[in-house]
């Protein structure tokens, strides 16, 4: 195992922290070490494991594509993109979906659209397009993205940024009228803020950035690369404020796990505005990852898993509230997306998650002060009630060893 870890650290990029642990196998919600040590995965790989690792049906679909045709690039049309276009579309009620790779692309995607959308269609002045965003927002790594992060670190080094971002608070309607002016295209906002450390808003905040965002001709898009596709117990997250966006980001989980596909979705007079040679990507929307994206959509819908994670997300979150350790600060979450705040005065997030790591669960410190629980949808009660039981004993052997320090 040390070596795999000395390897990685002599030639990778030191842009991560990984837990040490080397990982060989996953099936299920099960991952397994180079010393074959079982894991249950609380991470699911920041929820694109949502169907759970290596599932039968999506590996199927993985290796009969790969066998007939896999990449072709968009210069020509392919059999298996058109029903993958229609099926999601129809499924989110979007008009037109643009394929991509990355979250980030699709994020960037999304702001291509909305400031030519400004301009062609809002009649906005030329280079005069703002886009709001929100404090603690996490959309992904580009230079574009972490330009507007209110994350020192996302920022410190990459300057200069680009301009005709506006950041606003979190979760506060009111700031977001106030920051609309007439050059504003549109508001950016994750409907559950990730990697902040799980901030879920108020009910209905964003029914209300819909009204105003409406009322002023500007566009809500709606960041559900990690809240989408069933992750906090509705198949988008927006549907727990009975709204749909103007435009919509997905990413991670619709690659089954096992690919990264991505899109941006929209109406037609926001899509319309890209023409051939506006905007691409080699391997966006390629047959291989079609067929997976597809596949993973029928497994989704026919097994319901946002209704799995509804259930059971309240269930562990209540187990997880009664809880009375003095290392808790905050527990919040929606669905099987949950955030257990630790009091910095008593432990790290970082010293929490090796610990679990040690007891056999995986998951990842947000920021200093979160440990994430976001298992895959497929989780069985049982094995939250295993998770609960190592969580509460990891939690009292960090509290002995606290006192006695
Ligand atoms: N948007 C959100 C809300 C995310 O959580 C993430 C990734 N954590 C991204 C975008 C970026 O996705 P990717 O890492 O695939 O570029």
């Amino acid at each position: 195992m040390k070596s795999f870890i000395a390897m990685e650290q002599r030639y990778c990029a030191h842009n991560y922290a990984p837990l040490p642990v080397v990982l060989v196998r996953g099936e299920g919600v099960y991952l397994w070490d180079t010393a074959g040590k079982r894991y249950l995965d609380m991470m699911s790989a920041y929820s694109a494991v949502s169907c759970g690792h290596a599932h039968p049906r999506l590996l199927r679909a993985l290796t009969e594509q790969a066998q007939s045709l896999a990449v072709v690039s968009r210069a020509y049309y392919t059999y298996k993109l058109p029903p993958l276009l229609k099926r999601v579309c129809e499924l989110m009620q979007q008009d037109r979906a643009l394929p991509m790779n990355t979250g980030a692309e699709a994020v960037e995607t999304a702001l291509k659209a909305a400031r030519k959308w400004g301009y062609q269609v809002k009649g906005v002045a030329p280079e005069q397009a703002e886009i709001i965003v929100c404090d603690g927002n996490f959309h992904g790594r580009t230079i574009a993205i972490v330009g507007f992060s209110s994350e020192d670190q996302y920022r410190d080094g990459f300057g200069p940024f680009l301009a005709g971002f506006k950041r606003i608070p979190y979760a506060d309607a009111k700031a977001l009228e106030k920051a609309i002016t007439p050059n504003t295209v549109a508001f950016l906002v994750e409907p559950v803020q990730g990697e902040a450390g799980i901030i879920v808003p108020p009910n209905g905040y964003l029914r209300e950035c819909k009204r105003i965002c409406h009322e002023h001709n500007v566009l809500l898009i709606c960041d559900e690369v990690q809240t989408g596709l069933g992750r906090t117990g509705r198949l988008l997250a927006c549907e727990h404020d009975g709204i749909r966006p103007d435009g919509l980001i997905l990413g991670k989980a619709l690659g089954g796990g096992l690919l990264p596909v991505s899109m941006f979705l929209a109406r037609n007079d926001v899509m319309d505005v890209f023409t051939p040679g506006d905007h691409g990507s080699t391997f966006g929307g390629n047959p291989l990852a079609a067929a997976v994206a597809l596949e993973t959509l029928d497994l989704l819908i026919e097994e319901r898993l946002w209704e799995r994670s509804a259930e059971l997300g309240k269930y562990f979150l209540q187990k997880l509230q009664s809880l009375a350790s003095p290392f808790i600060k905050d527990l919040r979450g929606l669905g099987l997306f949950i955030g257990m705040e630790i009091d910095p005065d008593y432990a790290s997030a970082r010293e929490v998650c090796e610990q679990l790591m040690r007891a056999g669960i995986l998951s990842k410190e947000t920021h200093e002060t979160v440990v994430r629980f976001a298992p895959p949808l497929t989780i069985t009660k049982a094995q939250l009630d295993w998770a609960f039981t190592r969580i509460k004993d990891v939690l009292n052997d960090l509290h002995a060893l606290h006192s006695a320090a």
